[in-house]
């Protein structure tokens, strides 16, 4: 006998979690890995930091609040969740452009080699920046390989691996483990893209021995849209490390205005500008969400979720052809689920109108993001059930479900 649905929400370790979060009255929302529900506290935390700290104390809430450290405060609470020291991680920009910073750092300490590898299935940002990056250095090649292509494609002219933990499409996890030991053993350095990790699972950067990585604020960490990103350096990199986006927060002393670049012994080196301080509170007091949080907790219970929608999903994908496109094995599996269906669009554009908000992916992807803090069992069975109607309705056949708004 499987264990009835409301014992499993009422038995919840993490039950207590949601009412953490806002959450709009009758929706179910599987979008969380896209972009993080609201966590009640940043309300608050962020009209007290606008009124009081920009508003009155202004200028002198750099030293008075410690705006100037925030990044690095921010970090040392991403480092807890993603298995890396206080000192490694620093939150800054965007997960764009601290791939961009540091896929260029690692290039230079691999000098003499030429081949960043990839895979072909990469998030399009990942490719676009290691592209340019490139572009730039002239004479480096990218080379992109499937995920069975990935062990053969190392060899000694590797300079770096560049892979994305989790496939954003399917869902499918990386052994980041092994890929990260094979690196280093044909003698490049890792660069992981954890913005489907972060978050979601627990995280061993320093158990693997990672050289780099970097990550997302608004997907599972709930930080708010266009929330500063993070990057990680290992400690044994970071004296080694040169910064090319040179900029003053990555000086030594930027206070000191001097007209030489000196770089800051430590992982500020790579920050670049002023931090964007209110989207940094907001990240700041959404990581508080996690103060009490066991990520093991976490992801026992988004294998629970997403088990729980194969399966009740089953009966529907085989009666209206929905191909499943997440690995069924539990340690293949970020915390997302996928579907292909030729309509994928239109059928979750129609899903999203009953309540249920997704999302749509290129070409055939309808994505199920499961974020254990604020999802419920009952949560799941209800998604399914109204996906359900849209299927046996066809109301996805509405025409006005087929036209693609610009971000989907
Ligand atoms: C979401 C995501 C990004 C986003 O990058 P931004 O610079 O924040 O737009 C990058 N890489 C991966 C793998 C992602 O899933």
């Amino acid at each position: 006998m499987p264990t009835p649905i409301h014992t499993l929400d009422r038995t919840d370790p993490l039950r207590h979690k949601r009412a953490e979060f806002v959450l709009p009255p009758g929706v179910i929302y599987l979008d969380g890995n896209s972009l993080g529900a609201l966590p009640r506290r940043v309300l608050g935390h962020l009209e007290q930091v606008v009124a009081q700290q920009w508003g009155q104390d202004l200028i002198r809430s750099w030293n008075r609040h410690g705006w100037i450290d925030l990044p690095q405060r921010v970090g040392a609470k991403i480092a807890r969740l993603i298995g890396a020291k206080p000192e490694e991680v620093v939150a800054a920009d965007s997960t764009s452009v601290n791939l961009f910073k540091l896929l260029l750092a690692a290039l230079r300490l691999r000098a003499g080699r030429k081949v960043i590898v990839s895979e072909r299935d990469n998030f399009p940002t990942d490719l676009y920046i290691a592209q340019g990056v490139a572009r730039l250095l002239e004479g480096y090649e990218l080379s992109l390989v499937d995920k069975e292509g990935l062990e053969a494609a190392l060899d000694d002219q590797t300079a770096v691996l560049l892979l994305t933990e989790v496939d954003y499409r399917t869902g499918y996890r990386h052994d980041m483990a092994h890929l990260t030991r094979l690196a280093h053993q044909h003698g490049a350095l890792v660069l992981w893209d954890l913005a489907h990790s972060a978050g979601a699972f627990p995280v061993a950067l320093n158990r693997h021995q990672v050289d780099f990585a970097v990550g997302c604020g608004y997907k599972y960490l709930n930080g708010g849209p266009g929330a500063p990103a993070f990057l990680f350096v290992a400690e044994r990199h970071q004296p080694s490390v040169v910064p090319f986006l040179s900029g003053w927060m990555g000086h030594q002393n930027p206070f000191a205005f001097m007209p030489e670049y000196t770089p800051a012994e430590d992982i500020r080196r790579l920050m670049v500008g002023t931090p964007s301080i209110l989207s940094l509170c907001a990240l700041d007091a959404a990581l508080e969400v996690f103060a009490d949080v066991d990520l093991e907790t976490v992801r026992q219970k988004s294998l629970g979720l997403t088990d729980l929608f194969i399966e009740r999903m089953e009966p529907l994908a085989r009666r209206y052809g929905l191909r499943l496109a997440t690995p069924l094995e539990h340690h293949r599996r970020g915390s997302q689920v996928s579907y292909r269906h030729p309509e994928g669009y239109a059928i979750m554009q129609a899903l999203i109108d009953q309540g249920v908000i997704g999302d749509f992916r290129a070409p055939d992807i309808l994505r199920f993001g499961f974020t254990p803090l604020y999802l419920r069992y009952a949560d799941v069975v209800e998604a399914v059930e109204r996906l359900k109607r849209v299927l046996e309705q066809a109301l996805w056949k509405d025409p006005h479900y087929q036209a693609r708004a610009k971000v989907t």
